[in-house]
């Protein structure tokens, strides 16, 4: 790999912002190859040295991958001119990095999105040959029952002409006051946990996605919170 600037190899691992590194290397606190770094401006190259920050071996990503709790009222988008996109919930030191969403929630949907500066295993999850089953958790008005669940499972037509894969839909709970369920889509087409359960007469008032593929929703994220993928994470993605 190219060399590149210390300080922005270390910031971008997401614990030290820029200005904590510049301290930490003129505190001698940074060493590179067993040597106190001389300046944050120096090159090296993150994948053969050996860097110690504050004593413990900075482990480098060439790619940043995070797991966002979107909460409603944010675009998933890297630029809006309406209003507040996914990219100015996260610290600086991050937005500086090329990093976008991962497909895409509705403004009004909450849940798990990843956003990352990889294009390519991005693109390969996003791909419909992949079949990264996405998983929602949906509270609708209207009852829904067994019948729905089977009509999801043959595979819908929409009034307005989609045809839909077969999904699944599991009926948490359903009564006069509206019905709790999760649906599980191998696609994503615009709006389309919406239009299928509008279409069985159930409109969504609440929708939520909860996993993708192997990654479930960290449920120690509140909305507007992140962390990065562990490495067992990004590994089940690949
Ligand atoms: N389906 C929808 O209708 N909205 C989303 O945000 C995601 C899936």
């Amino acid at each position: 790999m190219e060399k590149a600037r210390l300080d922005k190899i270390i910031a971008a691992g997401g614990r030290y912002s820029r200005r904590e590194v510049r301290q930490l290397i003129r505190q001698g606190r940074v060493l590179v190859d067993g040597v106190p770094a001389r300046a944050p401006e120096d090159k090296v190259d993150p994948e053969s040295a050996e860097i110690l920050v504050n004593g413990e071996r900075l482990c480098y990503r060439r790619f940043t991958w995070l797991m966002l709790h979107k909460p409603a009222g944010v675009l998933s988008a890297t630029e809006d001119g309406r209003g507040e996109t996914v990219l100015d919930l996260l610290a600086p030191e991050l937005r500086r990095q090329g990093l976008f969403p991962v497909g895409r929630l509705d403004k009004d949907t909450e849940g798990l999105l990843l956003l990352t500066n990889e294009g390519g295993l991005a693109h390969d999850l996003l791909s419909p040959r992949h079949h990264v089953d996405k998983v929602y958790y949906a509270r609708t008005d209207g009852t829904l029952d067994e019948e729905d669940s089977r009509a999801f499972a043959a595979g819908m037509t929409l009034g307005d002409g989609l045809v839909c894969q077969p999904a699944g839909l599991e009926v948490l709970s359903a009564g006069p006051a509206g019905s709790e369920v999760l649906v599980t889509l191998r696609e994503g087409k615009f709006h389309q946990v919406k239009r299928m359960l509008a279409a069985r007469g159930a409109p969504v008032r609440y929708l939520k996605r909860v996993k993708m593929g192997n990654l479930t929703l960290d449920p120690t994220l509140a909305p507007g919170e992140y962390r990065y993928l562990t490495e067992t994470e990004l590994e089940e993605l690949r």
